[in-house]
């Protein structure tokens, strides 16, 4: 336990909360943006259905309108998280579709943009493996010797079965390219993992923590498969159902997973949360907050924490 420097009180991983008050000395919110970009995988290049499960409705707050300029919903989502969290520092976070699909002029001309307002201390940017030239690697750098800079990809799954059965339209060989080349510009890089796939057992997953172990990522998002409205994951759930995490059942499981990763990662998150209005299942009836609680009772009567059991393969 005393090996893991951003885990909060009481907590048995490492928390992105903490990690970002401990960098900045105060509560650090993201604020999230719509560049109105759109993604290789709807647009033809790559594929034009989509990843299986993608509505991005599933993970737009309001306030992240394409119909406003940057500078407005930067505006407006301060406006909101200030009155909800009274933070005072704010990390923009480009984060529907694919947010690097575009020539580098104008990513630097939205990034920037961003940049501008004086509460705003640092840069994510989400984005697919396929997606990520070293023109766009070297913006970021140099936005990285001002502001704190966060990328993040959609790793999603190390199996390279489950990566065409989402239509991800990439391959594992992809995902480490670019891994590689964002590890050799020096910028901190989030994956995004899906755990509960139909092409997966429970085993086959924490198993993936060996590979994922290994991996040039700083932080982890961790994501339990969620069956979203108008996706072909609803339609082909509702064709061919097939088993989801039960609440009780995902918090052993992630307890486990966790206590398999290195001690070195921060976790950025731990459980999809898509809007009720969006998902069809598993519906839990916990809160996030209720979820994140019920984990620390969970790994601390299991005797579980980050790193216990972490391999490395
Ligand atoms: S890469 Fe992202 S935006 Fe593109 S289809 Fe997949 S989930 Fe949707």
């Amino acid at each position: 336990m005393s090996s893991l420097p951003f885990a909060r009180c009481g907590f048995h991983y490492n928390t992105y909360s903490c990690y970002l008050e401990e960098r900045f000395g105060e509560r650090v919110q993201r604020v999230s943006l719509d560049g109105a970009f759109t993604c290789p995988n709807r647009d033809g290049s790559r594929g034009s259905g989509g990843c299986i499960y993608c509505n991005n409705l599933s993970f737009s707050p309001p306030y992240a309108s394409v119909k406003q300029d940057i500078s407005k919903q930067l505006e407006a989502g301060i406006r909101f998280l200030k009155g909800r969290f009274g933070a005072h520092k704010f990390i923009a976070f480009f984060q529907s579709r694919s947010n690097t699909y575009a020539p580098v002029k104008k990513l630097e001309r939205l990034y920037r943009q961003a940049l501008d307002h004086p509460d705003v201390v640092g840069l994510a940017v989400s984005t697919r493996p396929d997606c990520l030239e070293n023109d766009v690697l070297e913006l970021l750098k140099d936005i990285g010797r001002d502001y704190d800079v966060n990328l993040e990809i959609g790793i999603e799954s190390l199996n390279e079965a489950s990566l065409r059965w989402m239509n991800r339209c990439h391959d594992l060989a992809c995902t480490r390219d670019a891994l590689d080349r964002a590890a050799a510009y020096g910028i901190d890089v989030t994956g995004h993992m899906i755990l509960g796939l139909p092409t997966e057992t429970r085993e086959e997953m924490l198993e993936s923590t060996g590979k994922l172990n290994i991996l040039p990522l700083k932080f982890l998002k961790l994501h339990h498969l969620q069956i979203i409205r108008d996706t072909a994951l609803a339609k082909y759930y509702s064709d061919k159902p097939f088993p989801l995490f039960g609440y009780e059942e995902y918090l052993a499981f992630v307890a486990e997973f966790i206590a398999q990763l290195r001690s070195e990662f921060i976790l950025q998150r731990v459980i999809s949360s898509s809007p009720d209005s969006c998902l069809i299942a598993p519906k839990w009836r916990h809160s996030t907050t209720a979820f994140v609680m019920d984990l620390q009772k969970q790994m601390r009567e299991r005797e579980l924490y980050q790193g216990l059991c972490a391999n490395a393969k």
